[in-house]
């Protein structure tokens, strides 16, 4: 059984203050949040800010990205090894804004995805095709090389903890979300790459989606079999959308 898990990327926003009224007003309305796994992912400055206004909430801590070096001269860098002593669980990696304004190709993604690993951190690898790979057909394809530059290198037992997100580019804080066919497809598609390879890690995988969800759409997006919880943008910053779409995955 897999548990849901809603992760909000809170990208590059928030204050001291507005972080602080916000993971307040997410813990008022936690009680009723029975099922769902939370995860709240603060730029780095603010982790551990959120890690002590986290205490006792049960919410897990996550990092928006990492380096994928582990020390040394690289100026403006965070190591997977740093973030792990703020109390986090997980690190995003390979979101398309790293992907596609800082230029993460597939080899350093799997590359930040090992650092993640090797810290006993659980990666949430994001995968997904711009608008023009999708209307060329080339989804599919797309997909399956970004999960086999971290097969590839690293082989299926280092995806035993990890978290994969689908999120078609065209869909992230564009207010267009893909239907849910359309995402239960891809992530069937994912958890078939996986199963031949491993069939309890593929069962076990938790599969998330992300792009425009919203406490108005996540219900149908995940009631399908094979969508196990969302990554969050827009909505993970304000409480009440949050919480509504953690109730959606109760
Ligand atoms: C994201 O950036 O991971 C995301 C899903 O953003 P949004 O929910 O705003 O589309």
């Amino acid at each position: 059984m897999r548990q849901s898990l809603v992760a909000g990327n809170w990208k590059l926003n928030g204050s001291l203050s507005s972080i602080s009224e916000l993971v307040s007003g997410i813990r008022e309305q936690l009680s009723s949040v029975k099922n769902a796994e939370l995860a709240v992912c603060p730029p780095y400055i603010y982790l551990s800010h959120v890690q002590t206004l986290l205490d006792g909430s049960g919410i897990s801590l996550g990092a928006q990205d990492c380096s994928d070096q582990e020390n040394g001269a690289y100026t403006g860098e965070v190591a997977a090894a740093m973030v792990k002593e703020f109390a986090c669980k997980y690190v995003i990696i390979g979101h398309s804004e790293r992907r596609h304004i800082y230029g993460d190709t597939n080899e350093k993604v799997a590359t930040k995805f090992a650092h993640v690993v090797k810290n006993r951190l659980t990666p949430i690898l994001c995968v997904g095709e711009t608008l023009q790979e999708r209307e060329d057909g080339h989804t599919e394809v797309v997909i399956s090389k970004q999960i086999n530059a971290v097969l590839d290198l690293f082989g299926i037992e280092a995806f035993k903890n990890a978290v994969i997100a689908y999120e078609p580019v065209w869909a992230i804080g564009t207010g267009k979300v893909a239907s849910p066919t359309q995402a239960q497809e891809v992530h069937e598609e994912i958890r078939l790459t996986l199963d031949a390879q491993n069939k309890d890690i593929a069962a076990n995988m938790r599969i998330l989606y992300g792009g425009s969800m919203k406490p108005e759409n996540a219900k149908e997006l995940l009631q399908q079999p094979d969508i196990d919880g969302g990554l969050i943008g827009g909505a993970a910053l304000k409480a009440e959308d949050f919480i509504g779409i953690a109730l959606a995955a109760n």
